[in-house]
């Protein structure tokens, strides 16, 4: 691994950052900024080695094709999958999801069998399950939270039976930032024949993962989260799972295809790649993850822990403000939890609030952050929600601190 650098100054190798200098970014759970290191990874990519993969003979297209296998790669390396072989590139989590929902929740799933959700879950590993069961006679199935919103590992057990086929929950809440124990539930659920569906959109961008560790089946992210472009996501199977059938079909995902039919490659990830991926947006991704790597995942860790505590030590201290889920010091999970903190603020719809606060350039995010059972379990309309990332600092949170302050005076 590179030296690492000082996070705080990174922020001058952000172009939108540099030219907005007044700006203060903390919507990081929904997207995030990218360094300059991975614009121009992408641009040279188109520049210098712009063709399709894996169908033409010349060298332009090898060294295109070059390019797109080597960021499988350093995903397979990112995640510590067994191989490249084991990472598919998607569209994004949603988009990897869904293809585990089409290929294996499809085949694999009847009447009589139970989905097993978690309320923390995000729509997107939501409602694939619902369709699935719409369409299977499968029953989607939710576990408990306590009453810190954290989940209930006990009634989540006590959930998985033999009518269970699937247990599909987020690593990390993209509302609270609170962790789910996986190294405890998936050995638990594998133990009892349960395939297991991590979402780790909110997961990879900020810990350190390893998927074998693990134990899952299907592992799913967004490349836009951790500061890859837009369009590019990874689900990485597990190799029991490689001849999956596939979501999609059409070029590139078969051996040979007659009048009468087609004979599919027999294995992902080529058998689960149909058409033409998102070249640019996959060689993006390798280098948003050379990025990554070069600080350091335990660093970029370790700095968002500290502003997570200091945001939340802050806002806590703002009359009426009421902070939701465990404190940082009544989690037992922090080690794992990212920097989310979710909010309400007693008499002011949150919408006001975020208005106001984008009034002095300070960037939240308000609604229910597509977790809507989430936010009936809370029972709150919605939340304003402030998230962080590698290039936030402290003096961004003073920033939220006092516009915040500030919105509230001007309300009353
Ligand atoms: N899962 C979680 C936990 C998320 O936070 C998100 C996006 O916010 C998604 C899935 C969906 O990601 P995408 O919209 O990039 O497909």
């Amino acid at each position: 691994m590179a030296d690492k650098r000082y996070l705080i100054d990174i922020r001058k190798e952000f172009p939108l950052l540099v030219a907005r200098p007044g700006l203060v970014y903390l919507d990081n759970a929904a997207t995030t900024q990218k360094p300059a290191a991975v614009l121009d990874t992408e641009r040279a990519f188109y520049e210098e080695a712009d063709a399709n993969i894996h169908r033409g003979i010349y060298a332009l297209s090898e060294e295109a094709s070059d390019r797109y296998e080597r960021a499988r790669e350093k995903v397979a390396r990112f995640l510590n999958a067994p191989s490249a072989e084991n990472i598919v590139f998607t569209a994004g989590a949603t988009d990897s999801i869904n293809l585990v929902a089409h290929s294996w929740g499809l085949a694999n799933l009847e009447r009589g069998d139970e989905i097993l959700l978690t309320p923390l879950e995000h729509h997107a590993n939501i409602v694939p399950w619902q369709q699935v069961a719409k369409q299977t006679g499968a029953k989607v199935v939710f576990c408990g939270l306590k009453e810190d919103f954290t989940l209930d590992v006990d009634d989540l057990k006590r959930r998985i039976t033999p009518k269970t086929g699937l247990l599909a929950i987020t690593q990390v809440s993209n509302v609270l930032g609170i962790a789910t124990p996986l190294s405890e539930i998936i050995p638990y659920a594998k133990q009892r024949g349960v395939t297991v569906l991590v979402d780790g959109a909110q997961g990879a961008p900020h810990l350190k993962t390893d998927v074998q560790a693990l134990g899952c089946d299907f592992y799913a992210f967004s490349g836009h989260k951790m500061l890859a472009p837009t369009g590019i996501g990874v689900l990485y199977v597990a190799e029991q799972h490689r001849s999956m059938q596939p979501y999609r079909t059409g070029g590139d995902m078969i051996e040979d295809v007659t009048e009468q039919g087609a004979e599919f490659a027999p294995l992902a990830p080529r058998r689960l790649e149909a058409g033409t991926p998102h070249i640019a947006g996959a060689v993006g991704l390798g280098a948003a993850i050379d990025y990554l790597e070069s600080i350091g995942m335990d660093a970029i860790h370790q700095h968002e822990a500290a502003l997570l505590k200091k945001a939340w030590h802050a806002l806590s201290r703002i009359p009426d403000v009421t902070l939701l889920g465990p404190a940082p010091e009544n989690d037992p999970l922090f080690s794992s939890r990212s920097a989310v903190v979710s909010f309400t603020v007693e008499g002011i719809h949150p919408h006001d609030v975020a208005q106001l606060l984008d009034d002095e350039g300070v960037c939240i995010r308000v609604g229910k952050h597509c977790a809507h059972p989430l936010h009936a379990r809370m029972k709150v309309a919605a939340t304003n929600r402030a998230s962080f990332y590698l290039y936030n600092t402290e003096q961004d949170i003073d920033a939220l601190v006092a516009a915040l302050r500030h919105a509230i005076e001007v309300f009353r």
